[in-house]
């Protein structure tokens, strides 16, 4: 049992968040376990660590199971519940992008095939989450397509697309806020 520790565990001053995480790795119980701090809009659930913002799911199952092993960098739920906030230690695993789509397919959790569009906020967020969670993820969470993540975390230009009425008449129901930092 001396492999190396997860990446934040010799750090002092941790979180509740993250100290509520690894107290409940051992968590057994029959049904999920609901993260009990904040949420993605998503449901999925957040902390931050050392800065940066994490999907409580993801850090459980490095926990669990230690760091994606390549080729399967998403922390897939049996359940199917990653949306209502589980973060069940025993409900996790390491799953590669296709399985994971296959796991939400059945559990009906699947991306609807008509999704948000990008707007200030969400291309905000996909920035400042670049590198902090995987391009799925970011989709997952933002509610838009991994395309759309990809392409707007390799070009920097700004989101207005002038000339589109259709841009003017949709794009633009609410003003435009910094989003907030999720903790
Ligand atoms: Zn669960």
């Amino acid at each position: 049992m001396t492999k190396d520790p997860p990446r934040w565990s010799n750090k002092r001053g941790e979180g509740r968040a993250a100290t509520w995480l690894r107290e409940h790795q051992n968590y057994a119980g029959r049904d999920c376990l609901i993260w009990p701090f904040s949420r993605t809009p998503k449901g999925y659930g957040m902390l931050g660590h050392e800065g940066r913002s994490h999907y409580a799911h993801r850090f459980m199952c490095e926990l669990v199971h230690g760091p994606a092993p390549e080729g399967k960098p998403q922390a897939s739920h049996s359940c199917g519940s990653g949306h209502l906030g589980c973060v069940h230690p025993q409900h996790l695993a390491w799953a590669s992008n296709s399985e994971n789509q296959l796991d939400r397919r059945r559990h009906g959790t699947a991306q609807p095939r008509r999704i948000r569009r990008t707007n200030e906020k969400t291309l905000a967020a996909i920035r400042a989450l670049k590198g902090i969670m995987t391009q799925a993820e970011i989709a997952a969470a933002l509610g838009i397509a991994v395309g759309s993540v990809e392409y707007w975390q390799r070009h920097d230009r700004p989101l207005q697309r002038p000339g589109t009425s259709e841009w003017s008449r949709r794009g633009r129901r609410r003003p435009e806020r910094q989003p907030k930092q999720a903790a």
